[in-house]
């Protein structure tokens, strides 16, 4: 079995973009988010250069 590529719920980056959690996500409801901007809905944070 190949290791399921794992991407966004949200937006459906996958996870070399992720940057919440150190890059390892955000698991909730079980879904996966690239960070916890997505599940909440108060703004993905991955593109921020700041
Ligand atoms: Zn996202
Ligand atoms: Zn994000």
């Amino acid at each position: 079995m190949m290791p399921e590529e794992r991407s966004c719920s949200k937006y459906g980056m996958t996870q070399s973009e992720w940057r919440g959690n150190d890059g390892s996500g955000y698991d909730a409801d079980g879904q996966t988010y690239c960070c916890v901007g997505c599940y909440d809905d108060t703004g993905c944070t991955c593109h921020a250069e700041s």
